[in-house]
């Protein structure tokens, strides 16, 4: 396998990434944008009839018009604001249905990149790093992926509103106007850069919740809720949330203090720009130079301006945050695939072929190991025939099954599909021509019939056929719902749990539901007891049929009935040949399968 250092992409910026979003929400929900556009307005038509109401009241009493004008004014107002605020808050309960939808469609191409991504991507921390970043962006409605919207409205907003007050502040002069945006943006910048702190230190934040969040998930894990108890794992697994804990609320406590210093200064600068602002008024308003509603006006547009300047800062910075996020999942969506998919050669099942694999002086190393795992293995599996796989824990048996299934590709050599390179393949179509079963269960939160069908649409005739085949049918047909039966209690709670020998089995019916030409079974028999073992080596040939196939197993006992047994060794093919072949040579298979029947027929003894 290549180094496989993901390649340093383009970055996105702020314009590019409000495009993208745009044009997202362009395809996937119109309303958004419509929606942003009119809470904008609200925005300011809001600020504004705010803005005007006193002084223009003020004015009118000045001109001294009857109470009756006055009145009549005052309500149009006060209607004109209730609208406003009324339709404000309307867009803005309703767009949260468009955002979402925003997202989530992102979220789904998210989720979809990582389950059909080149395998080895999965094993890399790198790319688990680039995930876990892309994730959040997109996790709550607080993240970039829906808040964008917010953050777009309110500094278009605050921008069309400065543009306007600075056009009326710019009346009174400019060293008001001046003032203003200095101080603001001094205010701003400080505060900004205390508050801040928690962003810089993002990565430290998201380590301390991680290791948290780890102890807690541990505790809860099903899986370890024997050892808990039989280990007394619980006084391990709080001194580590205790300790955890301790340093998630020491950071929580600095960055709250850097918090009240950022708010202290902002008091201390407001109250220094304020007092400035209003005192060059007064002075004006002194000198009559101003009248009685010129100066409310003004007064209120001070007070109202430094609002939009820090908004529109404010704005920008939480824009630049969202669009590194944004950025992050972009680069994430655009990562570099190991192998090909769409744009690799397409290759159809053909209905009854039998299937030639081999491996060309392959090699195969892990990234960061300082050996091969494998090296200069030549093996040709012949149309139709049932290969075993035997060797010690750790020989490479898995992975040589991962090189031949296409989840690897090789660091040297090559893997061939009837005399093809499978580079050159659409690996998906690659994929297709498999059945496995992995030594990991991989069952779902659905019925029995689905698990074995791998989808909603199940054909039952053909399910009851594979669970039969595989040995399970009996126990499917005891359950209170039968194939109907939820699978685990995970998600549904009266599902049923399987124990790991029937969970096997359903993984077996599984494989045989997917009916492909070559057939993968890595330690199928890991979780069965003898019996059941040896059920399964007897029934091998009618389970596979003429597909060809690929038996992997530590037992060597369990290689007989398969045409060729391949012993792996130090990273290669130490012996190969029939069962009674190897046996009768004498060498390293023949001493292992010894010393295994030894302690079988002791064990054996021993029962009797
Ligand atoms: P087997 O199936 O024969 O027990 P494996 O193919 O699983 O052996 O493993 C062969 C060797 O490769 C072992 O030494 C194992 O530690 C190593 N190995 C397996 N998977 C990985 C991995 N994802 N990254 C690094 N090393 C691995």
């Amino acid at each position: 396998m290549k180094k496989m250092k993901i390649p340093k992409q383009k970055t996105y910026g702020i314009f590019s990434n409000c495009a993208y979003m745009i044009r997202r929400a362009w395809r996937e929900c119109k309303s958004v944008l419509a929606i942003v556009l009119g809470l904008i307005f609200c925005g300011v038509a809001g600020s504004l009839l705010e803005l005007f109401v006193v002084p223009a009241i003020l004015k009118a009493v000045e001109r001294g018009v009857s109470p009756m004008a006055l009145g009549g004014m005052i309500l149009w107002f006060t209607l004109g604001m209730v609208l406003v605020r009324a339709l404000r808050r309307y867009l803005d309960e309703n767009t949260i249905f468009g955002r979402v939808r925003v997202r989530s469609t992102l979220c789904l191409d998210v989720h979809l990149a990582f389950c059909r991504t080149s395998y080895p991507h999965i094993e890399d921390p790198d790319y688990l790093k680039r995930t876990e970043k892309a994730q959040h962006g997109l996790t709550h409605n607080s993240s970039a992926g829906e808040a964008i919207w917010r953050t777009l409205t309110e500094l278009l907003t605050n921008l069309i509103s400065f543009v306007i007050y600075l056009l009326l502040l710019a009346q009174a002069g400019p060293w008001v106007a001046a003032l203003c945006i200095a101080l603001s943006a001094v205010s701003y910048f400080v505060g900004e850069h205390m508050r801040t702190w928690r962003y810089r230190h993002r990565d430290e934040e998201g380590q301390l919740f991680h290791k948290l969040d780890y102890c807690i998930a541990r505790s809860q894990d099903l899986r370890l809720a024997k050892d808990i108890r039989i280990f007394g794992l619980a006084s391990w697994l709080t001194e580590l949330y205790d300790k955890h804990a301790r340093l998630f609320r020491d950071f929580q406590a600095k960055c709250q203090r850097y918090c009240l210093l950022a708010d202290l200064l902002d008091v201390i600068i407001t109250l220094l720009r304020n007092g400035a602002a209003y005192g060059l008024l007064i002075a004006m308003a002194l000198r009559g130079e101003l009248t009685a509603a010129e100066f409310v006006l003004y007064f209120t547009a001070v007070s109202g301006f430094t609002g939009w300047v820090t908004g529109i800062f404010s704005g920008l910075t939480t824009l630049h945050r969202q669009s590194l996020d944004l950025s992050a999942v972009r680069e994430f969506l655009k990562t570099p695939e190991l192998f090909r998919f769409d744009d690799g050669r397409p290759l159809a099942v053909k209905p009854d072929h039998l299937y030639t694999l081999e491996l060309r002086d392959v090699a195969f190393r892990y990234p960061g190991a300082d050996h091969d795992t494998l090296s200069h293995i030549n093996l040709t599996i012949r149309p139709g025939e049932k290969l075993a796989v035997v060797g010690k824990n750790g020989a490479g048996k898995t992975t040589l099954i991962k090189l031949l299934c296409g989840l690897y590709d090789p660091t040297e050599g090559q893997v061939l599909l009837d005399g093809e390179d499978i580079r050159q393949y659409n690996r998906r179509d690659y994929y297709k021509h498999f059945s496995a079963v992995f030594q990991q269960f991989s069952p779902l939160a659905g019925t029995m019939a689905e698990n074995v069908a791998q989808t909603a649409a199940v054909d039952l005739p053909r399910v009851w056929d594979c669970l039969e085949r595989a040995g399970l049918a009996d126990k499917i047909r005891e359950l209170p719902q039968k194939e109907n039966t939820h699978l685990g209690r995970e998600v549904y709670l009266d599902g049923i749990d399987l124990s790991g020998g029937q969970m096997q089995r359903l993984m077996l019916a599984r494989a045989l539901y997917k009916n492909a030409p070559l057939v993968v079974l890595d330690e199928p028999t890991a979780a069965l007891d003898p019996l059941a073992e040896s059920d399964l080596y007897q029934k091998y040939s009618s389970l596979t049929g003429n597909c060809t196939s690929v038996y992997i197993s530590h037992r060597l006992a369990s290689t007989r009935f398969c045409d060729r047994v391949l012993l792996i060794e130090n990273g290669g093919i130490a012996e190969e040949g029939t069962h009674e072949e190897l046996l009768e040579q004498g060498g390293r298979y023949a001493y292992l399968f010894n010393l295994q029947s030894k302690y079988y027929k002791e064990g054996a003894m021993e029962d009797e």
